[in-house]
């Protein structure tokens, strides 16, 4: 026996909707947070001092076939500590609702950039249209690079692999850590030097799975020569559908098993 399923139900944790509209073939959810307080982001100190509000409007999962809009209403509180200079703040939501300035929930964020890793810029726009997912292909190459960021990696094991706008045109090199199955790198293009340059700044990479056509064996030899060169059959673009069930880089994960 199921249990009722409430409008918060549809939200990220930590959200509360107030109203939920229908505006032609949109859904709009007005929403806000479920805590009363705010911590100020420069001292720490909680207030619950609101100065004034505002709304924000992330695209979020669409369903029951409609895209679907947060009215995400954000409140600016007064930091009343002694000494701190922020005097007023925004609210900020937890970073599985939505980060600062974003246009999207994190959840839709995150089945972007796994589209955009799996397919590439222009079929990911293709397959994202036809998942009323309002994104753009630089979106795309954004949210694949964005992950990228920030990523403080001393890889041991890399899948290097084609990363492509479209079918059969080639757009650039994406470098996975399979370890940590995480992609690292998105390289500009698919140049062998380009491929070279980049491992031979990485010497501790003792393992680096590749596909069987191509430049990458050569760069790999010529930079990092004691490395074991690994044969990978699976490809990004052709085992499209695999990477996005799993909703990681795991199909690499095979290559060690
Ligand atoms: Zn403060």
């Amino acid at each position: 026996m199921g249990s009722w399923f409430s409008r918060r139900d549809f939200l990220p944790a930590g959200l509360k909707a107030d109203r939920v509209e229908l505006d032609g073939n949109r859904i709009r959810v007005h929403a806000r947070s479920l805590d009363a307080s705010a911590a100020c982001p420069r001292c720490g100190t909680v207030s619950r001092h609101v100065h004034s509000k505002y709304w924000r409007r992330p695209a979020d999962l669409p369903a029951h076939g409609r895209e679907v809009e947060l009215v995400l209403l954000v409140r600016r509180f007064r930091c009343r500590a002694v000494g701190c200079p922020t005097k007023i703040f925004s609210e900020r939501f937890p970073p599985d609702v939505t980060r600062p300035h974003a246009r999207r929930t994190s959840r839709l964020h995150e089945l972007v950039r796994h589209i955009g890793i799996a397919l590439g810029g222009r079929p990911a726009q293709a397959l994202a249209g036809r998942l009323l997912l309002p994104v753009s292909k630089d979106t795309f190459l954004r949210s694949v690079r964005a992950k990228t960021e920030g990523v403080v990696a001393d890889p041991r094991v890399v899948g290097i692999d084609d990363w492509a706008w479209r079918k059969g045109q080639r757009y650039g090199t994406l470098i996975c850590d399979l370890e940590r199955r995480k992609v690292i790198d998105l390289l500009p293009d698919r140049d062998p030097a380009t491929v070279e340059a980049w491992l031979r700044a990485r010497p501790g990479i003792e393992v680096v799975a590749r596909d069987r056509n191509g430049g990458y064996g050569g760069a790999t030899a010529r930079a990092l020569p004691d490395a074991v060169q690994v044969a990978d059959r699976w490809h990004l673009l052709e085992n499209a559908s695999t990477a996005f069930l799993a909703g990681t880089c795991q199909p690499f994960a095979r290559l060690s098993g």
